[in-house]
């Protein structure tokens, strides 16, 4: 293992592991803490995924350390703290706590901090991060029910997160090259700055600041900083792939899509596949019974399961959404209809079915949990940010596309079985 990561979410541990993907590292994605004897996967890079972005400040900086324990003693060469490109988090934390956490588990003093990730219009100009044209506390990030961005500036952030001191290395040190960006940084940290905030505006930038970081132990930010670390394990002669990181191997199966995502490109997602192929449209609010939707799925699925992919969907519009949480409550609605899918995964798995796309982040989190998947092998990406993953843990390994609400294309489930991989 070359990379060893630490995410604080799942789907921002996926966007990592298809940036390495995309640099020819061979990545697997573990979920949660991997057991002290769980085997290491046979990978350039792994990124361990927790959800701690939330979690409270003590437990957030806990499972980090174990994460990082397990990373070490796995081998790797190189550390990464994948945080949010819109650098969610509080006063209280959980950057600062988790990457001080870090540093000093790894005794290495300094990482540098950079969430900007240009292609996704993230960038950090003279300490400040932008979302599109508008400053971060102006995007829609400042009422953020649980991670408000109220500030801008990246340095005065992360200040308030940490004891140690915070630099930056900016636009015009960027601009001049990888050389720059180093011999700043150096001097930051021998100033005694325990962080560097780096501006980076295009990917060049984040190519520059990845080559420089060649030798740091820890690196820190979102996934677009990762994007030069391939080219450094590539020149120094320990990464021999390319494309190929990306192949998975074949399953024969059954395929099916499973969709909670009530969110705006899902629903378009299923208009445009119910013309293709045959949906079951599952309605929580007519029939609140877990268990008699889990028995419809199954008649259903008994009849419909062959050749073609088939679809299962709970996903509603917005007022059929008010309505059932008005009825049983907003965390009850959710459990209820995440539940109720896992279990129709579980019972789409048992009939046969090995390739299965899951639309919704919650949804994914309950159907990979109740499945007992483990890990997932980084395959080609179907759209950006939503890759087929080979996945292990269960009953029976399968391929896994696990989608968050809004990502995709409108011919997204079409096109998920149609692509090479799978
Ligand atoms: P997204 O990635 O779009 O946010 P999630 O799966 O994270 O999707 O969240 C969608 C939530 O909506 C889940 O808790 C899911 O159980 C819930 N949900 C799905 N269908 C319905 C429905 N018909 N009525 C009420 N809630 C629903």
């Amino acid at each position: 293992m070359l990379l060893g990561a630490i995410a604080d979410d799942f789907t921002g541990a996926t966007d990592l592991c298809s940036m390495l993907v995309r640099g020819g590292m061979r990545t697997v994605q573990l979920i949660g803490v991997p057991r002290a004897n769980d085997p290491v996967p046979d990978a350039d890079a792994v990124v361990v995924a927790l959800k701690s972005r939330t979690a409270p400040v003590r437990e957030a900086v806990d499972e980090s350390r174990a994460a990082l324990a397990w990373l070490r003693a796995a081998g790797a060469r190189q550390y990464f703290f994948k945080y949010c490109s819109t650098f969610d988090s509080t006063d209280t934390g959980n950057i600062g706590p988790v990457a001080d956490a870090l540093i000093a588990q790894l005794g290495c003093g300094f990482a540098l901090a950079c969430p900007a990730f240009p292609a996704n219009a993230r960038s950090v100009y003279q300490g400040h991060l932008f979302v599109g044209g508008v400053l971060l506390n102006e995007s829609g990030m400042e009422h953020h029910p649980l991670t408000p961005m109220t500030d801008a500036n990246l340095v005065r952030v992360l200040s308030r997160q940490t004891e140690g001191k915070v630099g930056l290395v900016p636009y015009a040190a960027v601009e001049q090259g990888a050389m720059h960006v180093r011999t700043a940084m150096t001097s930051l940290q021998e100033q005694g700055n325990r962080y560097a905030i780096v501006d980076a505006v295009k990917d060049a930038h984040l190519l520059a600041i990845g080559e420089a970081a060649e030798h740091h132990v820890l690196i820190t930010g979102g996934s677009g900083v990762a994007m030069g670390l391939p080219a450094n394990f590539r020149r120094a002669g320990l990464l021999h792939h390319g494309g190929e990181a990306a192949a998975l191997a074949k399953l024969v199966g059954h395929a099916a899509v499973l969709a909670g995502s009530c969110s705006r490109a899902t629903l378009g997602q299923l208009d445009v596949a119910r013309t293709k192929v045959p949906v079951l449209q599952l309605d929580p609010l007519a029939q609140p019974d877990s268990e008699g939707m889990v028995r419809t799925a199954r008649d259903w699925m008994a009849d419909k399961l062959g050749e073609a992919p088939v679809i299962i969907a709970a996903s509603a519009s917005p007022d059929k959404v008010k309505a059932l949480q008005q009825r049983l409550g907003r965390d009850a609605a959710g459990a209820l209809v995440e539940q109720t899918l896992a279990h129709i995964a579980e019972d789409l798995v048992s009939r046969g079915v090995r390739r299965l796309v899951v639309a919704g982040g919650e949804t994914a989190g309950a159907v990979v949990s109740r499945l007992g998947v483990r890990s997932l092998r980084i395959g080609v990406e179907i759209d950006p940010g939503v890759p087929w993953t080979y996945a292990e843990g269960g009953s029976t390994p399968m391929l896994l596309a696990l989608k968050s609400g809004n990502f995709g294309a409108p011919d997204f489930f079409v096109k998920a079985f149609t692509i090479a991989a799978p």
